[in-house]
């Protein structure tokens, strides 16, 4: 368990000094897997076998390498959310449309692992098609909050930041197309980054909605997912919306240096109906900045009040036509019985697809026909317009935000899967970040009551990761909070 409560910085040090075999560090991880997973479901897949025969090459090839050739993750074990692409490992997106389907080719933040020597030791539980803000959507089952096994560990990448959270991953990729990064982040006490729209490649992430949809870092320190946002940052020819911007060293970032800094905020994200004592552990990171010699001013982000309405028309509009692909033709699932090929498409997607999946589509396909198009889509496109022009207003005056990440602690298993309306509200804070393609991170500023973990959200200019990396960093030095679960 010390191994694993190590960062990615000591434990490539200590494998690059040849104290530590990769073959141990992946053992390690698989044993914490097998003690969790009957209790936690974080993961669809593990696949020890593989990841044992690689560390066993790791540790032949790592007698060979000097230490400054050992590359950033030699022989360290990373598990990635199941609706990213890892060669010849199965990919369902938690779904039964693909329980089967196997991925023919890496995604881009694959290979970029891969290449610096990582070894994937599974992949992570996640609801349906990334819908969802619970990982209760699944079709292979909920994953349990480390902190609780009664309530659910956020969603939709439940599976990686339960998994970090417990140890059984020494740190994740997830996707966050309107907060599910940052959201299941906070429910399990662990760090959460959404990068900015463009900062990295989408190339091999099963497409939920496009202009939202960005892969990021679960870990258990923003040190760590400083790390991981180096290796996996930067354009890429096979994704036309990853962004020719140059890749800054992120953990040059972590210096401390917070003073001067100006920090906003955004009264709309302070009001009633957010839980008083998340309210008070965010309010207290402000306290603890201002101190520290950050000015802390109150910011106004006028349309946050859309944001949701404006999300549900243009992710299910994207979802629609992102997930017409799954017809029983091309990938895995097929009816056994249909009288002819439009019958099959019906009866594949009616069996394939879940209920949530289900009203996605739905939704979509309604904002976008003909009549109701102009009304519901366009429209919503004018006032995401609207919502990054109020950030930006905010950014004129301020370097960063201060919200919280859900307007409560992780909920009861059950508790909102009769009423969508209700899950869809869970991501009130995180979704506007989404719609304006800004960086957000995650970090962990205190319990509840209940012992739960409560997050904080800091919001950055759009590709300024460092502000928010350093900001992060230095509140989790300060607060020290012991973030581990009894398990
Ligand atoms: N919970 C939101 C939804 O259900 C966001 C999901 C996500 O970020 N992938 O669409």
């Amino acid at each position: 368990m010390e191994l694993l409560n190590r960062s990615l910085r000591e434990l490539h040090s200590l494998i690059k000094r040849k104290e530590l075999k990769p073959s141990e560090l992946v053992e390690a991880v698989l044993k914490r897997i097998e003690e969790t997973e009957e209790k936690l479901n974080a993961y669809i897949t593990v696949t020890d076998e593989k990841a044992r025969r690689k560390a066993k090459i790791a540790d032949e090839e790592l007698t060979k390498l000097s230490e400054d050739e050992v590359p950033e993750l030699f022989g360290i074990p990373l598990s990635i959310k199941d609706n990213i692409n890892v060669e010849n490992v199965r990919m369902t997106c938690a779904s039964k449309i693909l329980e089967n389907f196997v991925s023919p080719y890496d995604a881009t933040v694959t290979k970029r692992l891969r290449e610096r020597g990582a070894i994937f030791v599974g992949k992570n539980n996640l609801d349906e098609f990334a819908m969802g803000s619970s990982t209760e959507t699944s079709y292979f089952g909920v994953t349990r909050n480390p902190w609780d096994l009664e309530r659910v560990p956020g969603g939709s990448s439940g599976g990686s930041a339960a998994a970090v959270s417990a140890r059984s991953a020494l740190a994740s990729l997830g996707s966050d197309t309107g907060g599910s990064i940052r959201q299941p982040a906070a429910f399990c006490g662990v760090v959460g980054l959404k990068p900015t729209y463009g900062r990295v490649s989408r190339y091999g992430l099963t497409a939920f909605a496009s202009s939202l949809d960005q892969i990021g870092p679960i870990t258990k320190t923003v040190e760590d997912a400083a790390y991981l946002l180096n290796i996996i940052s930067g354009q890429d020819s096979r994704d036309a919306t990853s962004a020719k911007i140059p890749v800054p060293n992120f953990l040059d970032a972590l210096n401390g240096e917070v003073k001067g800094l100006k920090a906003g905020l955004p009264k709309e994200y302070f009001v009633e109906g957010v839980d008083p004592e998340v309210k008070e552990r965010v309010l207290k990171v402000a306290e603890l900045l201002e101190k520290s010699g950050v000015s802390v001013e109150e910011v106004s982000l006028p349309n946050t009040k859309y944001a949701v309405e404006t999300y549900y028309i243009i992710a299910p509009a994207e979802a629609s036509s992102n997930l017409g692909r799954y017809d029983g033709v091309r990938y895995t699932y097929r009816a056994k019985e249909y009288k002819d090929l439009v019958d099959m498409y019906c009866k594949t997607r009616a069996e394939g697809f879940g209920d949530e999946v289900k009203r996605r589509i739905m939704i979509g396909t309604y904002t976008l026909s003909a009549g109701y198009y102009d009304a519901y889509y366009l429209k919503a496109q004018k006032v995401r317009t609207l919502i990054y022009q109020g950030f930006q207003n905010a950014f004129e005056k301020v370097d960063f935000l201060i919200t919280p990440v859900t307007p409560e602690t992780a909920f009861r298993i059950g508790e909102k899967t009769d009423d969508p309306i209700k899950m869809y509200l869970s991501d009130i804070f995180t979704i506007a970040v989404n719609l304006a393609g800004l960086p957000g991170i995650s970090v962990p500023c205190g319990f509840d009551s209940k012992g739960l973990p409560v997050g904080v959200q800091l919001i950055g200019r759009a590709f300024d990761e460092e502000t928010i990396l350093k900001v992060a960093d230095f509140v989790e030095k300060e607060l020290k909070l012991n973030t581990v679960p009894e398990l």
